[in-house]
């Protein structure tokens, strides 16, 4: 089975262009491929954001793409920082990477015009840390509008560069073009694009939804209502071809070239359609909403089974670099990283329990009333990774066993603490202070 990859921004809210240009077609996608789903938060830093308000954007996008039908039993959810390997691999590309065609990129263009204040080096190596994102799992088909097609070649020459100077590594993915016709704003000019305002979120209310709908642009020929029009020309037409059955599109368009139909009627019609759909979703989204820790534990599997991928793809790149293989300290410590671990051990085998392992606490995953469970299991399975060589009493001249609190400890009190004690001299810090103070006061 091929494998595809895709990601989407945490913009914090899903609407209609991503909804219908994007997620619909990952939804579809689940049973045909090995499908990796991405929220890209390491891409969203490169434009102005506030670091408070990410993680619930980060949050809000994967409960969204859930509601929307993302199957995390189909497919691999998770968050590109959970997985360090996205950056270290941009970075391996970024050696074989052209600069001069990362200059010419056109969404490097555009943005560095939207943000003149902040071009920073991210936006120009955003395409390599796509790159990376796709070339990590192995994928070989990239779903892409015209507007990434780009990107995707330029993905394409890296690899080639890659495999031609370090031996062939990668696979050169393709383009998976979806059918979808092109989402314009409300606006009727521009796609459409929460920057640009002219957007409806999936999580707006039935009302102004119905607000955003009647005041959106048309086809302007229809100036007045017994104006007939072309609805191949009306963004409004488009939206019926998601929302109305086959027969009301007919009559949509027989309507409009007619003019037996006015825009706000045809609009009421394509309000119907939306709310429909939109309130299966929204009631999803609720649900999840309600239970945070299902959506973080959905995320920690993700991430869990794409670092798993992703760790033997920088295994091989590392040989192919001459590099050693990775220190097992280039473990993450975000948050993500917890939880990956919590939802990787209830995958493992069951191992002895350690005996220190009571003082670990596993995050607290699953719906509540699993929680304590989860939490059992995980101090079950999980192997203790502190150090255990604390620095070793000086008890050689005196055996331990010779303790006289080693047979009567009283209730409550620290074995450890209660044997050094009882056994040792403590070391005088402040022997050498006089003679310091001596030798500093003497002539
Ligand atoms: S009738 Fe409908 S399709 Fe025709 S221009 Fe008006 S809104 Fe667009």
């Amino acid at each position: 089975m091929e494998t595809v990859f895709s990601g989407i921004q945490p913009s914090g809210e899903l609407h209609l262009g991503n909804y219908l240009g994007a997620v619909r077609n990952w939804v579809e996608l689940q049973g045909r491929y090995r499908c990796f789903y991405c929220i890209v938060d390491y891409h969203a830093i490169t434009q102005p954001y506030d670091p408070n308000a990410m993680p619930a954007r980060v949050r809000a996008m994967a409960v969204q793409l859930l509601a929307c039908g993302i199957d995390p039993e189909k497919s691999t959810l998770f968050v590109q920082s959970a997985v360090p390997e996205h950056t270290e691999l941009a970075w391996a590309l970024s050696a074989v990477a052209p600069f001069g065609e990362l200059g010419r990129m056109t969404q490097f263009k555009d943005k560095s015009e939207h943000q003149p204040d902040n071009i920073n080096a991210g936006l120009f190596m955003y395409p390599v840390l796509q790159a990376a994102d796709v070339l990590l799992y192995g994928a070989t088909r990239v779903p892409v509008g015209e507007d990434q097609r780009q990107h995707l070649e330029l993905a394409r020459e890296i690899v080639r560069r890659f495999n031609a100077r370090f031996g062939e590594t990668f696979a050169e993915p393709q383009p998976l073009f979806s059918t979808t016709p092109k989402i314009l704003g409300l606006d009727g000019q521009a796609k459409m694009s929460k920057s640009l305002g002219n957007t409806i979120a999936l999580a707006e209310s039935e009302a102004a939804i119905w607000d955003k709908l009647r005041t959106a642009a048309t086809d302007p020929a229809r100036v007045k209502r017994t104006d007939p029009g072309t609805p191949e020309k009306c963004n409004i037409y488009t939206l019926h071809k998601f929302f109305s059955s086959a027969e009301r599109q007919a009559e949509v368009h027989a309507g409009c070239t007619s003019a037996g139909i006015g825009c706000i009627e045809c609009k009421r019609w394509l309000n119907e359609g939306v709310k429909a759909d939109l309130a299966r979703i929204r009631e999803r989204a609720a649900a999840l909403e309600a239970d945070p820790a299902r959506v973080d534990r959905i995320l920690a599997e993700g991430a869990a089974r794409a670092r798993a991928v992703a760790v033997e793809t920088m295994q091989r790149v590392r040989a192919r670099l001459g590099l050693p293989a990775a220190p097992s300290s280039s473990r993450a410590r975000w948050p993500w990283r917890r939880w990956a671990a919590a939802a990787a051990t209830t995958a493992r085998a069951p191992r002895p329990p350690c005996a220190r392992s009571s003082r670990r606490r596993a995050p607290a995953i699953g719906p509540p009333s699993t929680a304590a469970s989860a939490r059992s299991r995980a101090r079950a399975s999980t192997p203790c990774s502190r150090p255990r060589a604390r620095p070793a009493a000086p008890t050689s001249s005196v055996p331990r066993t010779s303790s006289p609190s080693a047979g009567s400890r009283p209730p409550g009190s620290r074995r450890g603490r209660a044997s050094f004690t009882a056994t040792t001299p403590r070391p005088r810090w402040r022997s050498t202070r006089p003679a310091a103070t001596a030798r500093r006061s003497a002539p």
